[in-house]
């Protein structure tokens, strides 16, 4: 099997699993509850927490465990926008989210939001004097991704949160979903961070929101106060455990993997591109972890299907979209035609491959595109 996949989910490491059924069994109570399993939960909760913000460089009390990235973007996006709602009604993000994000901005345009969508080209570089023109007195937040999730883009957030907050009260929310465990995301620059852990090794269903103390939002799941009464459920002490054993894993292993998936990811690079009709998407500034490529002759779903057959697996825009047939708005926002924009296929790493991995891929391409090609 060949897995390069990682963008959509990754396996989760053995020892996050055995964290899992260990505080899932041994450490079941209520973490809130007022007795002595109760607080031993909560002893695990704590420590949980203090290790994500060991590993994240912020503070405990500005970790909120959540369900993942889809709710860390929406509650970041609707908490600051509501709660600024009396003096700010205009928010900033780019063409290029993910859809936890463009839908919310679509969803609060309904609302009566004014909202902009900040464009991008092919090299990921943002149209800042367009981001420049558009901040002002009326804005509350600007989200931008730091990697993004389709196409690699490595969106410059350092010099967003500069410009955001030299020119503006807003605050800056960044989806580092693509980033966490890959590339440093140096909490100095941002207002807000979100991401998953099954993204990271981890299992489905764990997530972190960093909101630093001096931001101000409003919660979007009401209840019992958990969460420093910004997320009520009962805390998830298993899985928020887990996410905290694989955040420890992949980030004492970024600098080993992402060596290994650069060197993947040149080699790819360098033999995609003797393909007469291939067109790499993904710029060489972007994240390593990640390459798309469109084929100008065929199907990019026809061929991830076949790749499939032969035990490659690839995604054809993102996991998130692809029930959304039709083109990737993310290349198309980039200035990319239909016909890149319809056939792309991404393959997305963790680090942990073998460059084997990579000729065998190669060489299964290759045969397939002659198979297709006597055929017709
Ligand atoms: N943001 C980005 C950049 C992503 O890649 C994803 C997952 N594809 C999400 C948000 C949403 O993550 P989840 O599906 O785990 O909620």
């Amino acid at each position: 099997m060949i897995y390069f996949d990682c963008a959509s989910t990754t396996k989760p490491y053995d020892e996050a699993l055995d964290t899992f059924v260990s505080v899932s069994r041994d450490h079941f109570a209520n973490a809130s509850a007022n007795h002595t399993l109760g607080n031993d939960a909560d002893s695990y909760l704590t420590k949980a927490r203090n290790q994500v913000a060991r590993y994240l460089s912020v503070d405990p009390e500005e970790v909120i465990f959540d369900s993942g990235a889809s709710e860390g973007n929406n509650f970041a996006i609707k908490g600051v926008a509501y709660h600024n709602h009396s003096w700010a009604d205009k928010i900033i993000t780019t063409k290029g989210e993910h859809p936890s994000v463009l839908e919310v901005f679509h969803a609060l345009e309904k609302e009566g939001f004014r909202v902009v969508y900040i464009g991008y080209d092919k090299d990921g570089n943002l149209d800042f004097d367009a981001l420049e023109k558009e901040l002002d007195s009326k804005t509350s937040l600007v989200s931008v991704m730091a990697v993004n999730n389709e196409v690699g883009y490595c969106f410059d957030t350092k010099k967003v949160y500069a410009m955001v907050h030299k020119l503006s009260r807003a605050v800056l929310h960044v989806d580092g979903t693509q980033a966490i465990g890959k590339l440093p995301l140096d909490p100095e620059y941002y207002d807000l961070m979100t991401f998953s852990g099954h993204k990271i090794g981890s299992v489905k269903g764990s997530g972190v929101l960093v909101k630093k103390k001096k931001v101000q939002i409003d919660p979007l799941i009401d209840g019992g106060g958990q969460e420093f009464g910004l997320r009520s459920g009962t805390e998830t002490v298993p899985e928020d455990c887990t996410l905290a054993t694989a955040l420890r894993l992949t980030m004492k292993s970024m600098p080993e993997r992402s060596e290994n998936a650069k060197k993947l990811n040149d080699y790819l690079r360098t033999e995609l591109s003797k393909i007469e009709e291939v067109v790499i998407t993904t710029p060489k500034n972007g994240s390593p972890f990640l390459l798309n490529f469109a084929l100008l002759k065929h199907k990019g779903s026809v061929i991830a299907e076949a790749l499939s057959s032969k035990g490659v697996y690839v995604s054809t825009k993102s996991a998130c979209s692809a029930h959304q047939p039709g083109k990737s708005y993310v290349l198309s926002a980039a200035g990319y035609d239909d016909v890149i924009s319809s056939n792309s296929i991404r393959l997305s790493f963790s680090g942990r491959e073998d460059i084997k991995q990579g000729e065998q891929f190669i060489g299964i391409l290759k045969s397939l595109l002659c198979t297709i090609k006597e055929r017709s």
